[in-house]
């Protein structure tokens, strides 16, 4: 499978709005398994990792060359020695599909949608479990990621990982002028790693039992 992980059907359905158990039509369910088997094997997805040491003090977060003000970051990053920016995309292939399952039929050019954002999310949940493993060997623990753009991290720093990482060098994302990313399935993300250990959760803080009672929760 190039896409080199299973894209979940509860996260495409999830992704199409649909909460819960929610009987659909054996059309929907079709078109669904379609888009999930296309994206399966025709995605190329491709990421970029590197690790920087940290620094938090009050809101500010320093890395690299780079100063970020951010309240639910440095919550995040607090007690963290190091961390990892990635970013990964799945590729040109879903937003082409999207394109052209658009012409004959909206309703599968959803299911497309929804699921190369299932997708993205596979795939860098995937890199996530990499990074979090290769670094416990090495006695630092993986906080949740986070995402320019999520909370009060500002978009802007879109810049700053694509500078850093060499991103459409390696990757071929490309940040337009409006800090989207071409292909849209793509993501950046920051990774704190701390002597630490906390019951952290991959889906973040806001998945966590934790989250009313975590220091370090970037839900407040
Ligand atoms: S709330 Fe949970 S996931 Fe978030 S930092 Fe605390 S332990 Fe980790």
């Amino acid at each position: 499978m190039p896409l080199g992980v299973a894209i979940p059907e509860s996260g495409v359905r999830r992704y199409m709005g649909f909460r819960g158990p929610v009987d659909t039509s054996p059309e929907t369910d079709a078109m669904i398994a379609k888009a999930i088997a296309s994206l399966e094997k025709d995605c190329s997805p491709k990421y970029v990792s590197k690790a920087f040491s940290v620094t938090v003090e009050g809101f500010t977060v320093k890395l690299a060359d780079i100063t970020i003000e951010s309240r639910a970051l440095a919550r995040n990053l607090a007690g963290c020695t190091e961390c990892v920016l990635f970013a990964a995309t799945a590729g040109p292939f879903c937003d082409m599909l999207v394109k052209r399952a658009a012409v004959t039929s909206s309703a599968y050019a959803s299911c497309c949608q929804a699921a190369g954002a299932a997708a993205i999310e596979a795939y860098c949940d995937l890199i996530n479990d990499k990074i979090k493993d290769e670094y416990e060997a090495k006695g630092l623990y993986a906080r949740p990621r986070f995402s320019p753009g999520y909370g009060d991290l500002a978009l802007s720093h879109q810049k700053d990982w694509f500078r850093l990482l060499d991103i459409t060098k390696i990757t071929g994302i490309e940040l337009t002028d409006s800090l989207l990313m071409v292909p849209t399935k793509s993501v950046t993300a920051i990774i704190g790693l701390s002597p630490n250990k906390l019951p952290c959760v991959r889906q973040g803080c806001e998945a966590c039992t934790m989250s009313q009672t975590c220091a370090f929760s970037r839900k407040e």
